[in-house]
């Protein structure tokens, strides 16, 4: 099928871009001496985590019970849930650590109480990481702090829990405005993570692993001595985050959504296209580094990657997504009702998390359609 006969909105995926990208990230950490466990959160599609378990990579990191669940029944059999563990699932997921090993995380003495219970009720086991803050300052226990000695210990001492080390997200890579930036906090996280182990064991407590990672953090270390694991997941597609981060160029983004122009009245110098917020997500991406508000950029045809600097996408509402310009004339002769346009998302995992399979493209043309794992448990 051609591209032109889609549906809109449609979300393609560029097959050689998405290949070039997973092996990129898997050479990278190889040559590093750390392994990859992918954060398939980004992509949900079993055919994606296949190709980057087929280049190497080590396990798969979700972010969703629901994920581990579907991932499992596909024949992943190594899988981290990278999510403080709410209790409520402490059931559910012991009983999935019989079929599949599944590693939890904790970042409370209130749920590693829960999941104790939930073993012994189960009779069985299950892999524990401890959630340690790196300086993102989401979840996860400050390392200087009572609390995470005494978690280590906790977990280092139950016969229910096999603690597999500690793992940190340095999310905070997104608010970097400069390469730079980035490095600092690469650097930052691996550090923290390696000073604490080392802490940690020389008091007697074995840390067996770390884990550590985010796309632009990963994109960016040169040195991962001392780590054993990283979990990027946005590296697959990048975006226009990434690309305004400096962490990779246009070219290297494989998905983008492709709308319909739906209305364009005569003088106005915007247009309506059939992407709003429920194809394109409201991340204001970049803006939250201080560039400017846009919910994504329309990209010049469909065989570039080069960004049609005279409109915006400016503000989304349910369904429909208002594309502006300076100026009427910057719009004269060009976005008819009809035309089809291609928007470089500002974040790639939301995106994608708004529509039921990839249309796979090479070139122009569609080769394939691969579902996305979205849904709840
Ligand atoms: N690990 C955790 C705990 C995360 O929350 C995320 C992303 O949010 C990742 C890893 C992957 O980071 P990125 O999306 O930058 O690749």
């Amino acid at each position: 099928m051609h591209i032109t006969e889609l549906p809109t909105p449609a979300l393609l995926l560029e097959l050689e871009t998405l290949t070039r990208n997973l092996k990129r990230m898997q050479t990278k950490l190889h040559s590093l001496g750390t392994s990859l466990r992918p954060h398939i959160k980004t992509h949900k599609c079993v055919e994606v985590a296949k190709r980057q378990r087929d280049l190497g990579a080590q396990g798969i990191t979700v972010s969703t019970y629901y994920e581990a669940e579907q991932f499992a029944a596909s024949g992943f059999n190594d899988i981290t849930w990278a999510f403080p563990l709410p209790p409520v699932y402490a059931d559910r997921c012991v009983e999935l650590a019989k079929k599949v090993t599944l590693r939890v995380v904790v970042d409370s003495v209130e749920a590693t109480a829960v999941l104790k219970d939930a073993c012994a009720k189960h009779g069985t086991q299950i892999h524990v990481w401890l959630k340690i803050d790196c300086g993102y300052h989401r979840a996860g226990v400050d390392p200087s702090s009572p609390q995470a000695e005494n978690l280590v210990r906790l977990l280092s001492e139950s016969d229910a829990l096999r603690f597999d080390g500690i793992l940190s997200h340095s999310g905070h890579a997104y608010h970097g405005t400069t390469r730079q930036d980035i490095v600092a906090v690469a650097n930052q996280e691996r550090t923290v993570m390696v000073e604490f182990a080392e802490r940690m064991r020389k008091k007697g407590y074995p840390v067996p692993s770390i884990s550590i990672g985010s796309t632009p953090s990963m994109s960016v270390i040169e040195t991962l001595d001392g780590i054993s694991e990283a979990r990027p997941g946005n590296y697959c597609f990048y975006d226009r985050t990434m690309v305004e981060l400096g962490v990779c160029k246009p070219s290297d983004c494989a998905v983008t959504v492709l709308a319909s122009v739906i209305s364009h009245q005569p003088g106005a110098s915007h247009f309506v296209i059939d992407a709003g917020a429920l194809a394109l997500s409201k991340d204001q991406g970049p803006a939250v580094a201080g560039k400017e508000v846009a919910m994504g950029v329309v990209l010049n045809g469909y065989d570039t990657r080069s960004y049609d600097h005279t409109v915006t996408v400016r503000t989304l509402s349910q369904e429909h997504g208002k594309v502006t310009a300076d100026q009427p004339s910057d719009l004269e002769g060009k976005y008819r009702v009809g035309d089809r346009i291609r928007i470089l998302e500002n974040h790639s995992c939301l995106t994608v998390a708004h529509f039921d399979a990839y249309n796979v493209v090479q070139g122009e043309n569609v080769i394939d359609r691969w579902q996305i794992l979205r849904g709840r448990a």
